[in-house]
């Protein structure tokens, strides 16, 4: 049985967590990655990192889909060996932030090495939204998020546009207010 774990705050998941040791594991790498896969689903994400939901370990997945149409990656340990000087800007979610999208300016490719869920070697170049996400996420593993990837203005203006959509959910009654502190 997979657990749901609850999202914990930007303040909570705003550290670098502990490398993944395969040899003497905090969990079953497998049932780790299966548990990250289940959380990400059920928060409809496209990507989360263990430290997101509160798990100390340099882990995150990746992807979408389900049945022959999945495309997954589960990464263990990344890290990053080349990006491209070109860059992309594309308008980008946290499930650390709800609400919060931003537009965002990153590599438009990435050549990566990281180990997969049976401790295997692997090295690939992603570009376009594989790239993206991967990046994103590999933001977590070294304790920093998206937030620390936009100017002070595009951040500003983002969190105005979320306190309007709150407002406007609790006004239709889509929404519970939100605690007055976090
Ligand atoms: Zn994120």
């Amino acid at each position: 049985m997979t657990k749901i774990l609850p999202l914990v705050v930007p303040t909570k998941a705003n550290f670098e967590p502990k490398q993944f040791d395969f040899d003497n594991p905090i969990q079953d790498p497998i049932e780790l990655a299966d548990q990250l896969w289940e959380n990400m689903k059920h928060y409809k994400g496209v990507g989360l990192s263990a430290n997101q939901i509160g798990i100390d370990a340099k882990v995150f997945v990746m992807g979408m889909g389900e049945g022959k149409d999945e495309f997954r990656l589960n990464v263990f340990n990344p890290m990053i060996m080349a990006i491209s000087d070109e860059m992309s800007e594309y308008t980008e979610g946290c499930l650390t932030y709800p609400g919060l999208f931003m537009k965002v300016k990153r590599p438009k490719t990435c050549t990566v090495q990281y180990y997969n869920e049976k401790g295997e070697d692997q090295k690939f170049t992603f570009d376009a939204l594989t790239s993206r996400v991967w990046l994103h996420e590999y933001d977590h593993m070294v304790g920093r998020d998206f937030t620390s990837r936009v100017s002070k203005m595009v951040f500003d203006r983002a969190i105005k546009k979320r306190d309007k959509l709150i407002k406007k959910m609790v006004r239709e009654g889509k929404l519970q207010p939100p605690p007055k502190s976090v």
